[in-house]
């Protein structure tokens, strides 16, 4: 079981890694705005998890299991960002909040607010559509 401190910084590992190829620990303090020995601790207890290689004062890189749980956490945060948004959560709010949910989700939940989410967007395109042909045919009958 990952701790939400362990998800946060495994979370900026995997995005670090994405963008940069290698990830320093230096990099990663300076993502999390925390000290390097809590980045160094992190990193220790995400290698004897599995999801990371790391030796002291060295490079982070994430295994294939590390990538992949990366992966599947960032998804989840952009999901709850998403969703808030939608729910008219300014996007700061929504961002905070989300960082904070994430940790407490079931991937079981998480998975079913996702498809919930993409019924949303699907309606929210229909209606923009619809508004859109209203708006065309008020201005028409207006002329
Ligand atoms: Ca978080």
């Amino acid at each position: 079981m990952m701790t939400p401190v362990m998800e946060d910084h495994l979370k900026h590992i995997y995005l670090l890694s994405r963008r940069k190829g290698c990830v320093r620990v230096s990099d990663v303090a300076e993502a999390l705005s925390v000290h390097l020995s809590t980045v160094s601790k992190m990193a220790l207890k995400l290698r004897e998890s599995g999801y990371v290689s790391y030796e002291k004062y060295g490079q982070i890189a994430p295994t294939y299991a590390g990538l992949k749980a990366g992966k599947q956490l960032i998804g989840k945060h952009r999901m709850l960002v998403r969703l808030l948004r939608h729910a008219g959560v300014p996007e700061d709010q929504a961002s905070e909040e989300a960082e904070r949910l994430e940790h407490h989700l079931s991937w079981d939940s998480a998975s079913k607010l996702e498809a919930l989410l993409s019924l949303i967007e699907k309606n929210a395109t229909a209606l923009e559509h619809q508004s859109g042909v209203i708006t065309e045919a008020t201005s028409a009958t207006e002329k």
